[in-house]
């Protein structure tokens, strides 16, 4: 291909609205132009290098097992009725009517269509185990569409669904999913990361997310370097610390007015955050708890919806807060509160603490949690922090931040029981199959590529999923010679299968550089006069300073043992 008669035009200059590395570098390197929020063009570089994850993406599926198939992007929202997922999903899903008015929904993800599909195609536990895939566009309306792919309203997803006869079975199916995505992510040049996940609305018992380190990452992420567990902040756990306070006086009220907040609280008592309570009332399926933790902690919503089994959980508005407290919003604690009151396993043995009164600028001192106030029960329900121990081996987290890529979920039978998917066993009872389902986001694992991959000048393509292997400078298109060199050169990588993008614009030499630079194809290749009159063209690593001069009979094959090196070290 020649730059020359291509749509491609890089940018000197960041984007405006981008805000991390690899969405700058995305729009610069003309692989993607906006449309507007959330909506993007690929451009042909952007669509070639897509299309080489798609590849990775599809021959690994393939090789675990998984047939390709493709369901519609558009569905009936009567299927989300029965899944009991309409209302969960909320306005993240994109809504319309057909001219009918029956409602519609444009596919966020596929466990609804897929189960009732499988529900009608297989009745036998001859036909199982069974995993199917798509490659398909996703619709999710985001609250915050940004970060270019990373988070866009229309994005490409692979979804993998597997049905088994059995738990013991769908574990297998999970590993092999598990251990396809690993493949994947290597032979993508990215460290990408499994470690252990909320399931939030989707459902099921248990899941990993594939995570890649990055300081601009949107998921916090739980580390520990002794024993290597690592969990989504939003599912991390944490060993209990013993407990550590004594015996204290007898509880006294104190008058606080206005002070609501823990920050206030510290000013009026001038102690630690830690020496409070704080008492935050919830909603969980409409029915009002209270869940504590140290005044120097957050609650953890996911860990307190799973403790209650709640569908969902929500902050108490300020009249249900003055209903079942007595006082409004600031001043809740613990002490006589008729409700089920869950604390975090911190707060054992917790003693001379101060809390609210459930009064009205009030608070009160010396509360002793277990002598004073009745705990339904004390679980981990305290955000993981740095500095908290490890749930498996006690030593000290470290906390990172990481781009989720993808998503391996074990369902259990959540789905097959609302679509009555069911199979008949040697035995001719019917049984429901049970369910495992696993997403990649394609387009967001192509950005994050770049964002782990990048330097000052520009993007460094890992040669699997490079838009062009190698890109050709043509210093001199006007010189009949290096213009023959340059075409028998590109003619000769073509027939090795290695493919080679030619710039061969009137440009400065300079111009060349920094956009070969800036789009990033692992391998550079300059034919120009001067290097041909001191005997070859120059053969340069994008991750490389320097360059060999390579007599151009040689060229070609040097450039396919370059080829060979950068695919070996990659698969290592
Ligand atoms: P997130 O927590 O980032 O919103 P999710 O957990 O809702 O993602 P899943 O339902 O697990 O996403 O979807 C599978 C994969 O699809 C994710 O691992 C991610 O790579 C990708 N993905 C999800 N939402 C988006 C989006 N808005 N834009 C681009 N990719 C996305
Ligand atoms: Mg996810």
């Amino acid at each position: 291909m020649r730059w020359s008669r291509t749509l491609i035009a890089t940018l000197r200059d960041d984007p405006q609205e981008a805000e991390i590395a690899s969405h700058k570098l995305m729009v610069r390197a003309g692989l993607i132009r906006k449309l507007s929020g959330g909506l993007y063009t690929f451009m042909p570089f952007g669509l070639r290098a897509l299309q080489k994850v798609a590849r990775i993406v599809r021959e690994e599926m393939d090789r675990a097992g998984a047939q390709e198939l493709l369901m519609p992007a558009l569905q009936p929202a009567e299927l989300w009725e029965r899944s009991g997922r309409l209302a969960a999903m909320g306005p993240g899903m994109f809504r319309l009517k057909d001219r009918a008015a029956r409602l519609m929904t444009l596919g966020p993800t596929h466990e609804e269509v897929v189960t009732e599909l499988i529900a009608g195609e297989i009745n036998s536990y001859r036909q199982l185990p069974c995993t199917v895939y798509q490659i398909q566009t996703k619709f999710r309306d985001e609250i915050r569409p940004r970060f270019g792919l990373m988070r866009a309203k229309e994005f490409i997803m692979k979804d993998t669904y597997s049905f088994d006869t059995s738990f013991e079975a769908a574990d297998a199916s999970y590993q092999a999913m598990y251990d396809a995505y690993v493949r994947i992510f290597t032979r993508c040049g990215l460290a990408a990361r499994p470690v252990e996940a909320d399931t939030g609305d989707i459902g099921g018992k248990w899941s990993h997310e594939f995570m890649v380190l990055a300081d601009s990452g949107e998921d916090g992420i739980v580390d520990c370097p002794a024993c290597g567990y690592a969990a989504n902040q939003e599912r991390a756990e944490r060993a209990a610390a013993a407990p550590a306070d004594a015996a204290c006086p007898a509880i006294a009220e104190v008058s606080t007015p206005d002070t609501r907040t823990v920050d206030d609280l510290v000013a009026h008592f001038t102690c630690g955050a830690d020496r409070f309570i704080k008492t935050l009332l919830y909603l969980a399926d409409g029915k009002p708890v209270a869940a504590l933790v140290p005044g120097n902690r957050d609650l953890n919503e996911h860990k307190l919806k799973r403790l209650l089994g709640a569908k969902k959980v929500e902050l108490a508005d300020e009249p249900t807060v003055q209903k079942v407290t007595g006082a409004p919003v600031g001043f809740a604690g613990p002490v006589g509160l008729a409700l089920p009151v869950y604390a975090d396993q911190s707060l054992k043995g917790a003693s001379d603490r101060i809390t609210g009164a459930n009064k009205a600028d009030t608070h009160i001192v010396h509360v002793d949690l277990a002598r004073d106030a009745a705990v339904t029960a004390y679980e981990d329900l305290a955000v993981v922090g740095a500095g908290d121990l490890c749930p498996r081996c006690g030593k000290v987290l470290q906390l990172k931040r990481g781009i989720e890529v993808g998503h391996v979920f074990k369902l259990g039978t959540k789905y097959t029981e609302s679509f009555d998917a069911k199979y008949l066993n040697d035995k001719g009872q019917s049984e429901l199959m049970v369910m495992g389902c696993y997403g990649i986001g394609v387009t967001r694992t192509l950005q994050a590529i770049v964002e782990q991959s990048h330097d000052a000048d520009g993007i460094i393509w890992p040669v699997s999923v490079a838009p062009f292997t190698v890109s050709l400078l043509l210093l001199d298109p006007k010189d009949a010679a290096v213009c023959a060199v340059a075409d028998s050169l590109e003619k000769e990588l073509q027939a090795r299968g290695i493919d080679v993008f030619v710039d061969d614009r009137e440009e400065r030499p300079g111009v060349k550089f920094k956009d070969a630079d800036l789009i990033g194809c692992p391998i550079r290749v300059v034919a120009g006069a001067k290097g041909l009159a001191k005997g070859g063209v120059e053969v340069k690593l994008r991750t490389s300073k320097s360059f060999d001069l390579v007599p151009v009979e040689n060229a070609a094959a040097a450039i396919g043992k370059l080829v060979n090196d950068l695919t070996a070290a990659l698969n290592k």
